[in-house]
């Protein structure tokens, strides 16, 4: 019995990372691990052969990463697939299946949030996953007639415990694996738990259950991630901090166990307590990602982001004092988004004492309020909607109030105002800490000028 997770390659090598939840493609020089093929590590028998091919990462072209897979002959093969790469994911898938037709194939994605695209892939492939926590690889490998379909989705916005074990870290080490918050070349990552408990319709993610791991479950895998010699570490939580007493009892055992790592994360500012900023900061965080999204808080309580600007801004300052690098993640574009709305959200992230800041196009991505807008308004229907996605390099939407070429270009603006001012590079000079930061640092802020300004 053996297993493979294959990550399709792409024309013209672009860095798309495809998850169940989502797909982006790198805006500057990183590459993130692909961590749900992480996740679903942890339920591959330990006995079982099992290879990741990391087509993306490696930069094979069709033809080497079919060979590779032909000549390993898994029995089951789990193929990432994203919305933004449909054309090419869904011939690779094609292909493949018609070289290795004896081999079970499974498929994720974001874009199987649709029933078009699921009706699609069905006369090629044994199953559609639908997360990657609950899959049973020994039930499967066991099971020789028809595969079901994936298992179903929990239901939505209760928070559930799962047991996730030890994921393969070791086959997760790759040169072009790069966080670009990190302090270390070498990292991996860890999840306190998937999915996201929020509700900003926006987001695919708000689509999602919230499955969390219990504080002991997760001390054990940092203990062998300990063995391997990592000092850095993404917690790739779409929201970390919760449950909250759980994640206390996880940050004192790292205290405690005295791991030593460097860590970072995404973090919403309605978790925010002094207290668990505090145990985050001795634990060995050294970097928040905080979605602000816009200066404009009614705006994104009507798409469903309840926060407020008081509970940000003292984050933000604690942060500061504890020594906390802090990047604001934005949203350029939402429907009912003006320009001088945007021109206020680029003045805000200045004035904010941040430390990075990500802009992002607001995307008609599946499972999105802005996609469901685009579909009943005519603007395109599913089977042409792909390709999207919030770098916005190949297509934008336009919102009510402006074009997609406006959008861009104040994209390109906030990014050109944000990164070269005086202040920014005075700060980040003053904060770096060594050569391989400053290496990392300075590699992913001149990618990000040159593509996207
Ligand atoms: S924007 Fe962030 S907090 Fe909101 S649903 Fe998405 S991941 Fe969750």
């Amino acid at each position: 019995m053996s297993i493979a997770f294959v990550n399709p390659p792409l024309d013209q090598y672009r860095k798309i990372m495809r998850n169940f939840d989502c797909a982006t493609e790198s805006k500057a020089n990183y590459l993130y691990q692909p961590y749900d093929f992480l996740l679903m590590s942890a339920r591959v028998p330990a006995d079982c052969p099992f290879e990741l091919f990391d087509a993306i990462a490696a930069r094979w072209s069709t033809e080497e990463t079919l060979k590779k897979i032909l000549s390993f002959n898994p029995q089951i093969i789990v193929l990432a697939m994203a919305n933004t790469s449909w054309d090419e994911d869904f011939l690779f898938l094609k292909t493949l299946q018609k070289k290795l037709s004896d081999t079970k194939i499974l498929v994720f994605g974001d874009l199987f949030f649709e029933a078009y695209f699921k009706e699609q892939v069905k006369p090629y492939v044994d199953s559609i996953l639908a997360n990657p926590v609950f899959i049973n690889f020994s039930e499967l490998l066991q099971n020789r007639g028809d595969w079901q379909e994936a298992p179903p989705l929990l239901p939505l916005k209760k928070p559930h415990q799962f047991e996730l074990g030890l994921p393969k870290h070791d086959k997760f080490i790759h040169s072009q694996y790069r966080w670009p918050f990190a302090r270390h070349y070498k990292y991996t990552t860890v999840f306190t738990a998937w999915g996201c408990p929020y509700s900003c319709d926006y987001c695919i993610m708000s689509q999602f259950p919230n499955y969390w791991r219990e504080a002991n479950d997760i001390l054990l895998e940092l203990d062998t991630i300990k063995t391997l010699g990592f000092k850095e570490i993404y917690i790739g939580d779409r929201s970390f901090g919760l449950p909250y007493q759980n994640i206390l009892t996880l940050l004192d055992g790292m205290i405690e166990r005295n791991y030593q790592f460097s860590w970072s994360t995404y973090f919403h500012p309605n978790q925010y307590t002094p207290e668990l900023l505090e145990k985050m900061k001795m634990s060995g965080c050294h970097t928040l990602i905080i979605g602000i999204e816009s200066h404009d808080l009614l705006l994104l309580k009507k798409h469903g982001r309840h926060v407020t600007a008081n509970n940000l801004e003292k984050l933000i300052s604690h942060a500061e004092h504890l020594g906390i690098d802090v990047c604001g993640d934005f949203i350029i574009g939402l429907p009912g988004e003006s320009k001088a709305s945007i021109l206020e959200t680029i003045n805000y992230a200045k004035q904010l004492k941040l430390d990075y800041a990500s802009f992002n196009i607001a995307a008609p991505l599946p499972g999105t309020s802005i996609r469901k807008a685009a579909i009943e308004n005519g603007s395109f229907s599913n089977s042409e909607s792909s390709h999207y996605d919030s770098l916005g390099k190949h297509h934008v939407i336009g919102n009510d109030l402006l074009s997609s070429v406006e959008i861009q270009k104040l994209k390109k603006q906030a990014i050109r105002q944000f990164y070269l001012s005086p202040s920014f590079l005075i700060r980040r000079i003053k904060k770096l800490r060594g050569i391989q930061h400053f290496i990392i640092q300075a590699s992913e802020g001149l990618k990000l000028l040159v593509k996207q300004s």
